[in-house]
């Protein structure tokens, strides 16, 4: 018989994590537990023995060693935001969430060699703060920032709204620390720009989703802090159009273009509908949106120029039909918010079905197009622009006129200056340490190396104490586990 199959076996290890993490470190209460094991739109709720909140690398790795050898699964969880229900325990297997939310050091900022190393608990926001208040910039951003943390974000190789300037989470880090499944410490937190000492085996770990190891603190990369922003809300015919007026504000602008969302109609509605405060900027509906900022590290760089001869240009192309600038930093917030609540107007708005899906930004108009015509033909009678079914239908939405004074709008005066993607992007999946879960349509290539890397991980997570790395000679940054007593 499996000994994690034996009650006294789990309730063994349960209490040496108890006595390795003290009082302050573990919930076990079902209340106490039930935000830990419950996923962000409320709709699962799993089991746990226990959560385990660790203060330092040495307790993640006393824990993770002790489930190692009593059998018990581990989830890590950040900062439980995950739409995908990865962060929260299954019911399949006596399991130990295992929170990083007591760690949240900055251990240091080096603007010098524009570098910030951060605990696993650190949300992204504090670490953006931490950036700013040395004058430098982390370009990870996206709405679930005051809560995601840098651990959750890695391991799920997050996009954000500036992905298409700054590339992915995966793009930020220099270096990890992990805690391997059997419990042993990887310590790669390189802040060198240059290391080119064979593997980077840190890449494993990110997108990994906490089935190769927990990481513990992260080396980041920083930028320079943008000194100027220009932002600004566009009524846009189709994503065809959207997609020709990035091409071409990339280009007029010098590659200044920080972000570029493209909303459908539906988003404004849904954000109106359950937002406070949330109002259509513009007098009349537009089928799509797209938001559009410019940002500049440069003092010199003037960035308003540039955004009203592209709009300018735009506008005679007839790629955009009205607008607003935003004037003020209140006007920029409230633009974004359009874009940042959606997932939780989607949240109050009833059940959805979130896809995460990549496709080259030249195919997005030929997706969508193809989406929508699948949508209509199996849900007939819908618009077809409904690609995310709610639970809920239309409410009559407010009147959004009185909110709409003060904006600067657009006139066309004033700027007088069918193929399927290539490739179907990633999807979440929920898993537990040491025992990787992904299902994916992937060629035989990459997917034998991924099942070899994971089931190696699961080997070790059994107790076996072969490490992982030291593959350059005199390089080992694996230390060993420790036996537990
Ligand atoms: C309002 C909102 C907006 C969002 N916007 C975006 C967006 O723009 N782009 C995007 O990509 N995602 C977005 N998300 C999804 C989510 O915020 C991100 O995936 C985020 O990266 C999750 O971080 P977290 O700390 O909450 O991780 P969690 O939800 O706690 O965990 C996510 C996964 O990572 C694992 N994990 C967590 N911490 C660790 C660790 N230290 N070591 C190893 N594994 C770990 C968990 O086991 C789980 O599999 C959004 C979510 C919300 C609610």
């Amino acid at each position: 018989m499996n000994q994690h199959t034996l009650p006294n076996a789990v309730a063994t290890a349960v209490t040496w994590i108890k006595e390795a993490l003290g009082p302050k470190g573990w919930l076990e209460d079902a209340a106490d537990t039930l935000k830990y094991r419950t996923d962000w739109r409320g709709r699962d709720v799993g089991e746990a023995v226990l959560v385990a909140r660790p203060a330092t690398t040495e307790e993640v790795a006393a824990v993770v060693r002790i489930c190692a050898e009593a059998g018990l699964a581990v989830v890590p969880q950040g900062g439980n935001t995950g739409l995908v229900l990865g962060s929260i325990p299954t019911d399949e297997r006596p399991t130990v969430v295992l929170s990083l939310d007591r760690m949240t050091r900055i251990r240091s900022v080096d603007p010098d060699n524009m570098a910030l190393v951060a605990e696993a608990g650190c949300v992204v926001k504090a670490v953006q703060e931490a950036a700013s208040a040395a004058d430098r910039l982390f370009p990870l951003s996206l709405a679930s920032e005051g809560s995601a943390t840098i651990g959750g974000t890695l391991s799920t190789n997050a996009g954000g709204n500036q992905t298409i300037r700054y590339g992915n989470a995966r793009e930020q880090v220099l270096g990890l620390e992990v805690v391997l499944p059997d419990g042993s410490v990887f310590d790669g937190l390189n802040t060198l720009r240059k290391n080119n000492t064979g593997y980077d085996l840190k890449h494993l770990f990110i997108g990994a989703e906490g089935t190769l190891g927990v990481i513990t603190a992260a080396a980041l990369r920083l930028m320079p802090a943008p000194r100027a922003r220009e932002t600004a809300l566009l009524a846009v015919p189709d994503p065809a159009a959207a997609q020709a007026l990035l091409g071409r504000a990339r280009e007029l602008s010098g590659d200044t273009v920080l972000a570029f969302e493209l909303m459908p109609r539906m988003c404004l509605d849904l954000a109106i509908r359950h937002i406070e405060g949330v109002a259509d900027p513009l007098p009349a509906p537009s089928p799509w949106y797209a938001l559009i900022e410019l940002a500049t590290a440069s003092p010199i760089d003037d960035l308003r120029t540039k955004l009203e001869a592209i709009l300018a240009e735009a506008m005679e192309a007839g790629r955009v039909g009205d607008g607003v600038i935003a004037e003020s930093e209140t006007q920029r917030a409230a633009l974004w918010r359009i874009r940042e609540e959606q997932a939780e107007a989607g949240r109050r708005e009833g059940g959805g079905v979130s896809s995460d899906v990549s496709v080259p930004v030249s195919r997005v108009a030929d997706f969508l197009g193809a989406g929508r015509s699948a949508a209509a033909r199996t849900r007939a009678g819908d618009p077809p622009e409904h690609l995310r079914p709610h639970g809920r239908r239309q409410h009559p939405l407010p009147d959004p006129a009185p909110a709409r004074h003060g904006w600067r709008r657009l006139e066309a005066p004033q700027f007088r200056a069918g193929r399927r993607p290539e490739r179907p992007g990633r999807r979440h999946g929920r898993q537990l340490l040491g025992r990787a879960r992904h299902r994916r349509a992937e060629a035989p290539g990459p997917g034998a190396l991924r099942r070899a890397v994971a089931s190696d991980a699961d080997a070790r997570g059994q107790g076996s104490h072969r490490p992982a790395g030291g593959d350059e000679p005199g390089q080992d940054p694996v230390t060993p586990a420790t036996p537990r007593r």
